[in-house]
């Protein structure tokens, strides 16, 4: 298959005019919208931007070549950028487009085959007929989740609503999902989080490729909120739902309890957050920049005051710190080279599902078994800095920074900054959902100054 992008500078560029051409206006209109039930709706501007988005080309970066993505011709960091630079057009259409794609690039490790013929599918798809979402949330469990990675979540006080109880070659769904799923009310197929054996607690979850339209399954209305208006959010519920069992990438607790599995893919989502954060703290310094150096003030602009430079080059500083460390996330987290060659090929494409399929189902028996001489154990990463501790860091950091930054802004804005014609307030309110998003800041700290008990 010839090259999505003729070269790295061609990907940025195409990230580089949507994100300014498109997912700016559009998303400053869409947050614009009182009612969030016309954002959702199929002749809304929301879709022209999923339109563009893909085909701009960029939806194939979450893929490998073998289901015709581009994520293996891409330069070292160049994703990085480009989610930054899209984060920097609208906060909330980047989440709802890195959302949008984690079915399908998970669904490439499942066993079934038309499942992954999906993730393929989903690379061609150019009217943004897919769309997925991630179902983790649920009314009355958040921060669980977060907390659930470490020891204290194997505790069947803390099991999940949604339960799935095997019926054959099916599992049977019963529960919910919470409001704040993303792109919860439009999604065409979910990553879920299911609780499989409930005396585990967090830990006896599985997580499956679920397609929203099996019978059982209803959405919430489209939820009115304060930031990220773009982002379509509504929740997921599960009534006698028949879902096969060949349908779960991960169907043996055992292997999501390894804390390895549920704690770097939650690290994994955090850092994406991150970086995508670390860009919109960009916007809201630009922004800044820009209203202080266009400002009479005076015989002069707003700039020329001390006190406004000195703030701005605080606010810089900040947002180089937020960049630098989303690049050093995304740089430790880039899969080995190896593992792309593999996963580059079909066959190695198949291989890869079915290994994952086999070492999730036999996980119990690996773990208890003695495996040259030792059994597995859960092992923290002792000594070197995990990717989910970085990850981590990467999404307080850059989410902390891109409310100061915006907030530091609106002071330089002055009164300005409360009327709505200057983009400063959104850039306030769509940072402020980040600071919970993805798990709050503070349950997500806890949960990583685990690790630092190894360290
Ligand atoms: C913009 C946005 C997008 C989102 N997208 C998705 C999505 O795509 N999919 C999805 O499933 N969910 C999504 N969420 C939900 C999000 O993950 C949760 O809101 C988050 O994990 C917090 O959970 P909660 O809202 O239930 O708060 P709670 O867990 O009820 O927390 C309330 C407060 O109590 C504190 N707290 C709670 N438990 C503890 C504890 N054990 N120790 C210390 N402090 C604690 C928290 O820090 C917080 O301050 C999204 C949320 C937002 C805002």
């Amino acid at each position: 298959m010839a090259k999505i992008f003729k070269n790295d500078d061609h990907a940025r560029q195409a990230a580089r005019e949507l994100a300014s051409q498109v997912f700016r206006p559009i998303g400053i209109e869409l947050d614009r919208l009182p009612d969030p039930e016309s954002v959702a709706q199929r002749s809304s501007r929301l879709w022209e931007a999923f339109r563009a988005y893909r085909a701009s080309g960029l939806h194939r970066m979450f893929l490998p070549g073998a289901f015709g993505g581009c994520r293996d011709e891409l330069g070292k960091n160049v994703r990085v950028e480009i989610m930054q630079l899209l984060g920097h057009g609208d906060a909330g259409l980047a989440i709802s487009i890195a959302a949008g794609s984690m079915p399908f690039f998970l669904g490439t490790l499942c066993a079934n085959p038309k499942v992954r013929k999906l993730a393929r599918a989903y690379a061609e798809d150019m009217s943004a007929e897919l769309l997925g979402c991630w179902g983790i949330t649920e009314p009355d469990h958040g921060s669980d989740w977060v907390i659930g990675t470490t020891p204290r979540g194997k505790n069947a006080k803390l099991t999940p609503r949604l339960r799935g109880v095997r019926d054959g070659s099916d599992y049977i769904l019963n529960g919910q999902k919470s409001a704040w799923v993303s792109n919860g009310t439009i999604a065409t197929h979910a990553v879920l989080h299911v609780s499989l054996d409930p005396s585990l607690g967090m830990h006896g979850q599985g997580i499956a490729f679920c397609p929203l339209d099996l019978r059982g399954i209803s959405r919430g209305k489209p939820l009115n909120k304060l930031g990220q208006r773009p982002l379509n959010q509504g929740e997921l519920i599960f009534e006698d739902v028949r879902l096969p069992a060949d349908h779960f990438i991960i169907g043996n607790p055992a292997f999501f309890a390894f804390e390895g599995v549920g704690r770097s893919f939650l690290g994994e989502a955090n850092r994406e957050t991150g970086i995508m954060m670390s860009g919109l703290a960009r916007a809201a310094f630009d922004e800044t920049l820009d209203f202080a150096r266009k400002t009479p003030h005076g015989n002069a602009t707003l700039f020329d005051q001390e006190q406004v430079r000195l703030k701005l080059f605080q606010m810089f500083a900040q947002v180089e710190a937020a960049n630098s460390l989303a690049r050093h996330a995304g740089d430790l987290a880039e899969p080995n080279p190896m593992l792309f060659k593999l996963f580059g090929t079909k066959p190695g494409a198949v291989a890869l599902a079915h290994g994952v399929n086999w070492v999730s189902s036999n996980f119990d028996k690996l773990q208890r078994g003695a495996w040259l001489g030792k059994s597995i154990q859960p092992r923290y990463n002792r000594g070197s800095i995990t990717p989910r501790m970085l990850g981590i860091a990467c999404k307080i950091m850059a989410t902390d920074t891109a409310f100061r930054v915006a907030s530091d802004g609106m002071q330089i804005f002055g009164a300005a900054a409360n009327d709505t014609r200057y983009p400063i307030e959104k850039l306030l309110r769509d940072a402020r959902a980040s600071l919970i998003e993805d798990g709050t800041n503070e349950a997500l700290a806890l949960a990583a100054s685990e690790d630092l008990r190894h360290w």
